[in-house]
């Protein structure tokens, strides 16, 4: 049974894990047994987050990019090959927020928002899946959101990215899941991290998500582990392109 989520010697890539819910997630594959290697912009805190995960006894490596620099991604993904192991497991997490009235959103920050958001999930999962493809084998997971599917005021942009992600995972999973590869996403609700942190320190909000979750608290990162390693394991061998919603019970309530 413990075999069918062992990730033992499987090399995983996590993006924008430095911190926040990336960092719990690679932390979570490699106490699974993967190979993880974390991925940010930021590079202090990538050397810090490394230095962490090493210091709990994983085996955990860095690779400094940006998911929206081409040319980078692609030498990212060749290194991490080259000097690492193949990557099995990909995990785009990247993600960026801007909160704005809708009538006055600036065009800039609409356009990082689907540049990083949209077309970095699409840059680094082309690198990863061609060669997952010559393999006959690998597992994409895209974080989208419970945005992917419901608005919020002064975040329709961003709705809109993960919108796509979740669009995109279904487009990834029928173009690949003949080579062998699953490509599903994970939807999370409200977690406390650096995005949410103006959220979570305004207690009109805190109070309104609170009632609102029929949990009726935020979510800890740790516990998107489990739906994690589930796609990112043999257990998940015939689920392609789901996304699988970790909310406290956020999207089943009105
Ligand atoms: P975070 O800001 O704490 O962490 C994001 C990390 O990504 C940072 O370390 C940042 O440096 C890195 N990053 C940003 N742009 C990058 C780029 N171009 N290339 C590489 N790395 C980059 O955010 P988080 O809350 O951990 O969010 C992670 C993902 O989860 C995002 O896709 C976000 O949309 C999604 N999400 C978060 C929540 C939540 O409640 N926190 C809920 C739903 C979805």
């Amino acid at each position: 049974m413990t075999a069918l989520f062992d990730l033992s010697g499987r090399t995983a890539l996590v993006t924008g894990s430095a911190q926040g819910l990336g960092y719990a997630i690679a932390r979570g594959l490699g106490e699974a047994g993967a190979i993880v290697v974390l991925n940010d912009v930021v590079a202090d805190r990538l050397d810090v987050a490394v230095t962490r995960l090493c210091t709990e006894g994983l085996d955990a490596h860095g690779v400094l990019f940006d998911v929206t620099d081409k040319a980078g991604v692609e030498a990212g993904v060749a290194h991490v090959e080259a000097r690492i192991g193949p990557v099995e497991i990909l995990v785009n997490n990247a993600g960026i927020q801007h909160r704005a009235p809708l009538e006055d959103f600036p065009e800039e920050a609409w356009d990082r928002l689907m540049t990083v958001n949209v077309k970095g999930v699409f840059l680094v999962a082309q690198a990863v899946a061609r060669r997952m493809i010559a393999r006959g084998h690998g597992k994409i997971i895209n974080i989208s959101s419970v945005q992917g599917v419901q608005a919020r005021s002064s975040i329709a942009p961003y709705t809109a990215t993960k919108g796509a992600v979740n669009n995109l995972t279904r487009g990834m999973a029928t173009d690949w899941a003949r080579h062998g590869i699953q490509v599903n996403a994970i939807g999370p609700g409200y977690f406390i991290t650096e995005i949410t942190q103006p959220l979570a320190d305004d207690p009109d909000f805190d109070g309104w998500l609170r009632d609102r979750t029929p949990a009726g608290r935020w979510g800890d990162p740790s516990e998107l582990v489990g739906a994690a390693v589930f796609l990112a394991a043999d257990a998940s061998s015939f689920v392609n392109g789901q996304v699988i919603y970790v909310d406290g019970g956020l999207l089943a309530a009105l």
